[in-house]
């Protein structure tokens, strides 16, 4: 059986009002517990105070009166307490009881209705236990009374006084608390639980009032926001967060969607050409030359179209933290070396040089191939938007733990507008100023992007250090203790610095 409610305020208010009730009966009790001690304590005492003050009086009456049944009445006269019977018995064991108002009686009743022979075995028992309080109870039919008494040898006998306290006044007071404290405590626990339920039910009517238009947030409307609270409490706290949230939210959906309408747009142009080429190749009777022309345009369309299937597909396995990283130690030169020889070629063709002596030896942990990829994208930027007789500059520099890897064009440069830009996805500043020949980036907007992953993974950075009419300078920067390239960032983070 489920005994807590289901909802937050219905169990805050379940233990509030469980722990104030157990409080409150813990309280309740020990203050029942300590009033009745101290009740019976202060009674005990008075019921000694008065026996001895009523068996001193006997004694003064007793010494002056030769009349021994006068000398009880005087005493009783002068010295009597509301609720306080005295009694005495002699050495034959005959009670003769005291009662206020009058002299003595030989009845072996007292007006207390209490039969004094009772007495007896609680006098002879507490005689053997030799008690210095001379104090008991009894139990009587009439109801409880409290026993003090005291030997006493008056006028040549041999007397024990008693004094009787009935109980029942003692008794009404503590019925009287409990009878309080049981109307008291479930009225207080219903106001309390009451209270404590208006006081959840206020409090969490804000969060009551998120999840509604939570709900109704979908995909289609992350443009929507949580109302905003005056104050800056921890439900104001978080529905800055969620709003947080939900515009990261929104910003990666766009980005998304943003990714797959560019990607379809870049995909759809070299599709176009090779449908275009086939259809007119088909059309009509072609020569062989015509023919080989246009398979030169379906095969340059094509290896277009795998490039960028090429891309996407890496960028798509970055983001989900998915593109393998090999992790081994590696001359960093080398690598350099390596692209710096794959791009001489190209970049003859266009009477450009690559300066790149003096390359220091260096070793980093990584995946070669991929750094060998971030390279040759820079160099094949820097080759397609160089002015022909111009030198593209590869130079490196071990500064602060880290290995800088920087290549200077004499390029144009790039619009300070676009600079924030060049590295998101798909972002070209202008495809005329570039040659347009085929490279070995894709040329669709990709390549720094990757780059930029490949950089990060590695725990490094690639940045754009200056870009103006004299040219453009990127720089690579490797750490040279990055033994474990992939654990450096998590797959979510790689991701996310990816799909700027
Ligand atoms: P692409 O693969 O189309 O070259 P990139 O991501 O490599 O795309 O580059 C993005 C844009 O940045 C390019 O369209 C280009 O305009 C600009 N860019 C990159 N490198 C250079 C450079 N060295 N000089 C001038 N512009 C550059």
């Amino acid at each position: 059986m489920r005994l807590q409610p289901r909802s937050v305020r219905g169990r805050l208010t379940f233990w509030y009002t469980l722990v104030l009730s157990l409080m409150l009966l813990a309280f309740g009790t020990s203050v029942f517990a300590v009033m009745k001690r101290v009740l019976n304590g202060r009674s005990d005492l008075f019921l000694l105070d008065a026996l001895a003050a009523f068996s001193n009086e006997l004694a003064a009456e007793a010494a002056e009166i030769r009349d021994f049944d006068r000398a009880v009445t005087m005493a009783a006269r002068d010295v009597h307490f509301g609720d306080i019977d005295f009694a005495f018995r002699d050495s034959n064991g005959q009670w003769t009881s005291v009662p206020s108002d009058g002299g003595p009686v030989h009845d072996g009743m007292v007006t207390t209705s209490v039969d004094l022979t009772r007495l007896d075995p609680i006098l002879a028992s507490e005689a053997e236990q030799s008690s210095d309080e001379l104090l008991a109870t009894l139990v009587d039919p009439t109801g409880e009374f409290r026993v003090a008494w005291l030997p006493r040898t008056l006028a040549g006998r041999e007397l024990t006084i008693v004094g009787l306290q009935s109980r029942l006044f003692l008794q009404q007071t503590l019925r009287t608390a409990i009878l309080i404290f049981l109307i008291a405590v479930p009225i207080a626990v219903i106001v309390a639980c009451f209270a404590g339920y208006m006081l959840a039910r206020g409090a969490l009517s804000p969060i009551v009032e998120m999840s509604r238009r939570a709900r109704i947030i979908t995909a289609a409307r992350l443009d929507d926001r949580l109302p905003l609270r005056a104050t800056r409490d921890e439900i104001g706290e978080l529905t800055v967060i969620i709003n947080d949230l939900l515009g990261r939210l929104e910003a990666s959906f766009a980005q998304q969607r943003r990714f797959v309408a560019d990607a379809s747009h870049e995909l759809r142009t070299p599709v176009s050409i090779i449908r275009a080429e086939t259809d007119i190749a088909l059309a009509r009777h072609r020569t062989e030359s015509e023919l080989r022309d246009a398979l030169l345009v379906v095969d340059d369309a094509s290896g277009r179209l795998s490039r960028i299937v090429e891309d996407l597909f890496l960028l798509a396995r970055a983001d989900a933290g998915r593109q393998p990283l090999r992790h081994e130690e590696l001359y960093l030169n080398e690598v350099v070396g390596d692209a710096v020889r794959g791009m001489r070629g190209p970049a003859a063709l266009h009477d450009i040089r690559i300066d790149a002596d003096a390359l220091p030896e260096a070793t980093v942990h990584g995946d070669p191939e991929l750094i060998g990829r971030l390279l040759l994208n820079l160099l094949d930027n820097a080759i397609k938007y160089s002015p022909a007789g111009s030198t593209v500059t590869v130079r490196m520099k071990h500064r602060a733990g880290a290995w800088e890897v920087v290549v200077a064009d004499n390029g144009p440069g790039i619009p300070a507008d676009a600079q924030p830009h060049i590295f998101d996805r798909f972002y070209r500043v202008d495809i005329a100023r570039s040659r347009g020949e085929r490279g070995r980036t894709s040329g669709a907007g990709l390549g720094l992007s990757i780059a930029t992953w490949i950089a990060e993974s590695h725990g490094g950075s690639l940045e754009l250090v200056r870009s103006g009419a004299e040219g453009s300078v990127f720089r690579f920067t490797i750490p040279t203790d990055a033994r474990d390239p992939v654990g450096a960032q998590s797959g979510d983070e790689r991701a996310s610095s990816a799909l700027r």
